[in-house]
């Protein structure tokens, strides 16, 4: 049991929220959950040019749609505020005074240009392209001329020649070498802190135990130590888990197809099957348990299973899940979630009547996979959007099949009751008087009640209709 953590997720509002970023979120929440810590959200906006605020707002809404909450962060301002980055930028500049005057760090007056030059020259000799420390030995005048020149420095961290080894939670030993690290930038010329350096100091401050993030941020570990090192800090516990893969195994990304949570929200994914699915993904749970909700997978959360190789995004899976999740949702909580849906299929569910609505989303809910399903499932409930598809003009235009659904709309003329046994009492004398038996009895029925060859169950169909609309459609069979 770990004595009550501090985790965090830090993402940088550049985009959309990524399916592997809210797994991330994910991981991190049911962590703190799972051993009663706190779950910090901070928001790394320090890179300008690609933060955008749009994002930020996109990013906390797509993660309360999800069901996470965090203990402190934006709209949940705790003892270790502020949570955006862009409002913490004096406590970086005083870290920076710290290492500047611990003779820890230099100005680098190196343009882009330069970099890139030595970049190249260093590739083509072969050797792993890194910053071989130019500034790092200036005197005193020749920064004064560079700054005389209109040169602004960015700030390098003089990386100490260490090994430097930690315990991964997930990938266990880890080690590199700090040969291989050039000077890293820790402030940018344009006076924003570099990740490295912002991050350190805010999970410090922060007081975060265990950092908690995909191993494409394994390498950044090893500089982040050496800066807690620098500072004094103790480092944190760190676990990088896998990342999610196309199915060609590789980063998953756009050309694999939908990848943000707003794209699988926008196609009625239900919240807590995008949660399930990110929860399996790269993780097992007890006894090799698929359906489980939030409570039951912070229950049973432990980092400890989760796999080191990266996790295949399998969308057909995601969707048997929803499938599964859709039809275990409360009919009354379905049909509110399905409203934006049904408006957008262009019906206008409020002005339809309540009751008979639920009663039309309990009939078809079995058949959906997506929210955005639903127009084309309960098209023929409606008298006006009624119509033959040419596969039940088709089954209708057989002997049989007139015969059967005149004797079905001849009995629901002169019968009275409940719709369930006018349907059965129909059947039966449909059957009698025709002698039709099996498929060749029920399809035509369906066919002509629905207009279509498939469907939900033809006497729960019938219920929802009434015999009001159902002998309507009938009618044009009697001779
Ligand atoms: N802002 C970084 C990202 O979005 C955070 C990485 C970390 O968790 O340290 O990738």
């Amino acid at each position: 049991m770990v004595p009550k953590p501090r985790v965090r997720f830090a993402p940088s509002p550049t985009g959309e929220l990524h399916v592997g970023n809210a797994r991330t979120a994910l991981f991190n929440w049911m962590f703190a959950r799972h051993h009663g810590g706190d779950f910090v959200l901070r928001i790394e906006d320090t890179d300008e040019s690609r933060s955008a605020l749009a994002y930020q707002v996109n990013l906390i809404d797509d993660l309360k749609w999800l069901g996470m909450d965090w203990d402190e962060g934006p709209q949940k301002e705790g003892a270790y505020g502020p949570y955006k980055q862009s409002e913490r930028l004096n406590i970086y500049e005083d870290h920076l005074k710290r290492l500047i005057t611990a003779g820890l760090v230099y100005p680098c007056y190196c343009t882009e240009e330069e970099l890139e030059e030595e970049r190249q020259a260093l590739i083509l000799s072969k050797r792993m392209p890194r910053y071989m420390g130019k500034c790092r030995n200036l005197t005193p005048a020749e920064r004064k001329s560079r700054e005389a020149r209109g040169r602004k420095p960015s700030y390098r961290f003089k990386v100490p020649q260490l090994t430097v080894e930690f315990d991964d939670l997930i990938r266990g030993a880890m080690k590199f070498e700090g040969e291989a690290i050039g000077d890293f930038i820790i402030v940018r010329s344009n006076g924003m802190p570099a990740y490295n350096f912002a991050v350190v100091i805010d999970d410090h401050l922060m007081a975060i135990t265990h950092v908690i993030r995909g191993e494409d941020h394994l390498s950044n570990t090893a500089p982040q130590i050496m800066l807690y090192r620098a500072f004094g800090f103790e480092p944190p516990t760190f676990a990088h888990h896998s990342l999610i893969l196309g199915k060609d195994r590789s980063k998953l990304s756009k050309r694999h197809g939908s990848v943000s949570v707003g794209e699988f929200r926008k196609q009625g994914i239900l919240p807590e099957a995008l949660m399930n699915y990110l929860g399996l993904l790269g993780s097992s749970f007890t006894e090799g348990r698929e359906i489980l909700s939030s409570d039951e997978m912070i229950a049973d959360f432990s980092l400890e299973r989760a796999s080191k190789s990266g996790a295949i995004f399998d969308e057909e899976k995601l969707r048997w899940l929803n499938a599964i999740y859709i039809r275990n949702c409360e009919t009354e909580d379905l049909t509110k979630r399905l409203f934006p849906f049904l408006q957008q299929a262009g019906y206008q569910p409020d002005t339809l009547d309540t009751q008979w609505l639920r009663n039309v989303i309990d009939t078809v809910k079995n058949d959906l996979t997506k929210l955005t399903d639903i127009g084309g499932h309960i098209r023929f409930f409606f008298d006006e959007q009624y119509e033959l598809t040419d596969a039940a003009k088709q089954i209708l235009a057989g002997e049989n099949a007139r015969k059967v659904v005149r004797a079905f709309g001849e009995y629901l003329v002169s019968a009275q009751g409940m719709p369930k046994d006018l349907y059965a009492g129909a059947i039966k004398y449909a059957k009698e008087k025709t002698g039709v038996k099996g498929k060749e009895l029920f399809m035509p029925i369906r066919a002509a009640l629905t207009g279509e060859v498939h469907g939900p169950e033809l006497d729960r169909v019938f219920a929802v209709l009434g015999k009001e609309s159902a002998a309507k459609r009938l009618q044009w069979y009697k001779d």
